[in-house]
């Protein structure tokens, strides 16, 4: 027996106006997803605890089973480790921004005007010829898409109880790090960080890709924000756990940093964007190949999340419906007397406010021994009336390995 579990990042809603008070998932047509609630179980979950709106990493963690509460250590080693980055049990990491200041380093532009991926990896070359503050701390400094990079500190005395220097918005003065507690290694981290992220910007004010931007009328990418120290958590991988092959099919760095560290195999889909754009049917394609090799897989679809944010109920619903016929591939391509389908969203994002809100999100589990409920059509009010009832992110991960084979028996 095989899992799929398929996560549409923040693809629950809230009722929404101009769709008659109906949720994006409501008001879209979708036969394939709706036949996986009337095949299967349904219930709706609350990724982290009731009314808690969830990260994307929290609520990953708690659906691949890890309780975030205990396990969550910062966004910025799962996003460096998704990234590719070679993060160590110990080390410091951070998510670092280009952006632009002017001479009194107050904040023009927070994303160096989305700079390219080119210019920043010009950038990046010098950048890490820079000689580190301290000879015990090593630094690993690497762009990631467009403004973003990645930051990882290596060596004894370290603390993830810094402040950030990005100051959030424009206009205002890049911030000094400083220590979040009394200890001296968050003061020494702090000392290393200002200095770095001085020396950094020595290197990027006379550097000549930013001479050539201003050139060109483009904000120069003259300063290191950084931002969301954290470590690695220390949990045990799913295999050992569980004992089970695991691969996820995700392109979102936080996502795929989640999935490393519970030491599932990253598996790279050509056409896979994590945007809209994305190639829905790639993704679904890979996720069904890699179930001959793995009992359990994750498939991740970014976008709707992205259109949430937007606020772009219309552009949701088109999303939702492209998952739809990722879905159906999916049905029609795996062997459903020996596969166990799931779907559900990481947590709920409201398109009328553009934020992660702690409603709970709609669940469905197909497969050949689920005790198949009444409910019909897929959505967060009819996906409440189900047989699994409200249930926590971290129940779903045993509920899925116990229904393949692969729970312990507690007790005698
Ligand atoms: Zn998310």
């Amino acid at each position: 027996m095989k899992a799929l579990l398929i996560v549409a990042d923040g693809m629950a809603d809230r009722p929404i106006k101009e769709l008659g008070w109906k949720t994006p998932l409501e008001a879209a047509r979708k036969p394939s997803i709706d036949y996986m609630a009337d095949a299967g179980i349904c219930g709706i979950l609350d990724p982290i605890s009731p009314g808690v709106p969830a990260g994307s990493d929290t609520a990953t963690l708690s659906l691949l089973g890890y309780d975030p509460l205990k396990y969550y250590s910062g966004r910025g080693a799962l996003e460096a480790l998704g990234w590719g980055l070679k993060v160590e049990k110990g080390d410091v990491c951070f998510r670092c921004n280009f952006a632009t200041v002017d001479e009194s380093l107050t904040v023009i532009d927070r994303r160096a005007g989305r700079i390219s991926n080119d210019d920043a990896s010009k950038l990046t070359e010098d950048l890490k010829k820079v000689k580190s503050p301290h000879r015990s701390t090593k630094f690993l400094f690497q762009n990631t898409l467009q403004h973003r990079a990645a930051l990882v500190l290596r060596g004894p005395n370290l603390s993830t109880a810094v402040s950030s220097s990005d100051p959030g918005k424009v206009g205002e003065k890049v911030s000094e790090i400083k220590p979040l507690n009394g200890s001296p290694e968050a003061s020494f981290t702090a000392k290393i960080l200002n200095d770095l992220m001085q020396k950094f910007h020595k290197v990027l004010k006379s550097h000549k890709v930013n001479m050539e931007r201003v050139k060109h009328g483009l904000p120069p990418a003259n300063m290191i924000l950084c931002r969301g120290a954290g470590r690695i958590p220390e949990i045990k991988p799913l295999h050992e756990i569980y004992r089970i092959k695991a691969a996820c099919v995700a392109v979102t760095s936080l996502i795929r940093g989640v999935c490393k560290v519970a030491g599932m195999q990253l598996l790279n889909v050509e056409g896979a964007t994590g945007t809209p754009q994305t190639d829905y049917l790639a993704k679904a394609k890979t996720a069904v190949q890699a179930l001959n090799e793995n009992d359990f897989v994750l498939l991740h679809v970014k976008a709707t999340d992205v259109a949430s944010h937007d606020g772009d109920f219309q552009q949701k619903i088109e999303i939702i419906e492209k998952i739809d016929s990722m879905v159906s591939f999916i049905l029609d391509h795996v062997n459903i007397d020996e596969t166990y389908l799931a779907l559900t969203a990481d947590h709920t994002t409201s398109c009328a406010t553009r934020n992660h809100e702690g409603d709970p999100v709609p669940l469905a589990i197909m497969g050949p021994y689920v005790r198949r409920d009444d409910v019909k059509e897929y959505g967060e009010r009819s996906c409440a009336k189900g047989g699994l009832g409200r249930i926590r992110g971290i129940n779903l991960m045993p509920i899925l390995m116990n229904l393949i084979g692969k729970a312990e028996k507690f007790g005698a």
